[in-house]
């Protein structure tokens, strides 16, 4: 199994009373899968997301991925936020090398590699451009492609597309959907958007809130799509 969440609840302190934001929650995740995390705002998604990427501590139970529990956020993974997360200073090309300057490599070949991935994602045009002179759906991009140049093991998405329009929220899905047959990578995706959860997911994951709970896991056949 490589993600085995296993009984995890989450408590935050809220006006010096326990909240508990995750109950007993469980779940396995096998490599390569696409998971949607769904269900209303306040559902614990969040939580659940950033405690499988270390982020949070949880309160109870135990998070391990590829037997190893998680205490802490890994290099090996990347997290994508519904505000991208660019450098306004830096331009495209800058900010997707930005995540290949934690690796050992050339300057030569980070420029390669960063040029590959915006070119995957249809920006090649715009290598040389500043965050503020592109579209939401285009800075969307550049987060992607700088997320995929550091051939991350474990993608995180937190509502990515939550700030589009919806055609361009419609493409982004398309684009992230094929970009995932291709590549293969393990995706959790969290999103209240059931249309988006189910066009995206292997499994869809339902959570309810007070306290936040998995409700049922719904497998989505492939067919479908
Ligand atoms: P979702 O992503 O489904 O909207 P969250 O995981 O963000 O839900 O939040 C679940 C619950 O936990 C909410 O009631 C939220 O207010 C609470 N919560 C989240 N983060 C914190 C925090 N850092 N401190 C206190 N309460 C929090
Ligand atoms: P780094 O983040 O510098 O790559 P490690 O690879 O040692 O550090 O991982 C940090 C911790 O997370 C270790 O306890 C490790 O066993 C565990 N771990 C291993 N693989 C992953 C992974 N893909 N995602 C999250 N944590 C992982």
């Amino acid at each position: 199994m490589f993600i085995n969440i296993e009984d995890v609840s989450k408590n935050y302190i809220q006006n010096k009373k326990t909240f508990c934001a995750m109950e007993h929650v469980s779940l396995q995740i096998e490599e390569g899968e696409f998971i949607c995390l769904l269900g209303p705002s306040g559902c614990g998604k969040t939580t659940l997301l950033n405690s499988i990427a270390g982020f949070e501590k949880v309160s109870e139970g135990r998070i391990a991925i590829a037997g190893n529990e998680v205490t802490a956020p890994s290099t090996k993974n990347v997290t994508i936020f519904q505000n991208y997360g660019l450098l306004p200073w830096r331009t495209v090309q800058k900010n997707v090398e930005l995540g290949l300057e934690g690796k050992k490599l050339a300057k030569k070949e980070r420029r390669e590699i960063a040029a590959r991935y915006i070119s995957l994602v249809g920006l090649s045009e715009f290598s040389k451009s500043h965050p503020g002179q592109l579209s939401g759906g285009m800075q969307q991009r550049v987060a992607i492609a700088r997320a995929l140049a550091v051939d991350p093991e474990i993608i995180f998405m937190d509502e990515p597309f939550g700030a589009l329009d919806a055609l361009t929220r419609m493409k982004m899905q398309d684009e992230i959907s094929s970009i995932w047959q291709e590549q293969k990578k393990t995706i959790i995706f969290v999103t209240h958007d059931i249309d988006e959860a189910v066009f995206l997911a292997d499994r869809v994951v339902i959570m309810t809130p007070n306290p936040g709970k998995i409700k049922s896991i719904v497998p989505v056949p492939l067919a479908r799509k």
